[in-house]
């Protein structure tokens, strides 16, 4: 069994693959943590994001692994715990050059792929119905209209989750910053040569605007061809 969800950045991919992932007892993969993972690795390194030859390198060389805390997943490259450093802004203004490099993403949906092998996965990024997983059993391209997502990262990085709770709030200025990112990337996403954030034909597109995880879940969990 493979769940397929995309979508742009914010739209409560994580959060619903997370309740997925635990209601139907899939694996969780989250995608968009393993193209931060090679961008805070080269960092880290020193290494600039639009040198694709280095960026490949690293990607090829860089083992990424997940767990689980109670405060959630954990992540770790080459044994480091990044968990916290591929949220950075610094990391959020560099991952869309790294996942752009074609070599990076032939290098990344090649973990990917065997994750899919191992068994019932629940995956979310940009291109798992399209590319990763084009014959997935359910497929989602989740979207929110931009204030909506902006405000949920917001929370999100003050320790909230806006998709659970209508009534958070966060910084204004900081939502407004976020706004431009989530702007900036979704451009850069969308419009690169390789894999391009777009729906699969064949998926279910829901707004998630105005519904609270447990509507969307629900949602997704009724398109169960099983
Ligand atoms: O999902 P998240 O916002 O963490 O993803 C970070 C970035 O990783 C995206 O903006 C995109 O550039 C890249 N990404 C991708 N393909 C995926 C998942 C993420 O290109 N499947």
């Amino acid at each position: 069994m493979i769940v397929a969800i995309d979508g742009p950045a914010g739209s409560g991919k994580s959060t619903v693959a997370h309740a997925i992932a635990e209601r139907c007892h899939l694996t969780y993969l989250d995608t968009g943590a393993m193209y931060r993972s090679v961008t805070a690795e080269c960092l880290r390194q020193g290494i600039d994001p639009a040198d694709a030859a280095a960026v490949t390198r690293v990607a090829r060389a860089t083992t990424i692994t997940f767990g689980t805390s109670p405060a959630g997943q954990t992540v770790t490259a080459n044994g480091r715990d990044v968990t916290a450093e591929i949220r950075t802004p610094e990391v959020d203004r560099n991952v869309s050059a790294v996942s752009a490099i074609p070599e990076v993403r032939t290098a990344m949906v090649e973990l990917q792929r065997a994750y899919g092998e191992t068994g019932d996965v629940v995956a979310e990024g940009r291109d798992i119905g399209t590319v990763v997983f084009p014959k997935a059993d359910v497929k989602v391209f989740l979207t929110a209209d931009p204030a909506a997502r902006a405000l949920r990262r917001a929370v999100q990085r003050e320790g909230g989750d806006a998709a659970k709770d209508a009534s958070a709030t966060a910084d204004p200025a900081e939502v407004e910053r976020i706004l431009a990112d989530l702007n900036r990337r979704d451009q850069l996403d969308s419009t690169r040569k390789t894999a391009p954030l777009k729906p699969a034909p064949d998926a279910h597109h829901i707004d998630s605007s105005s519904m609270g995880v447990d509507e969307v879940v629900a949602a997704i969990c009724a398109l169960d061809p099983r």
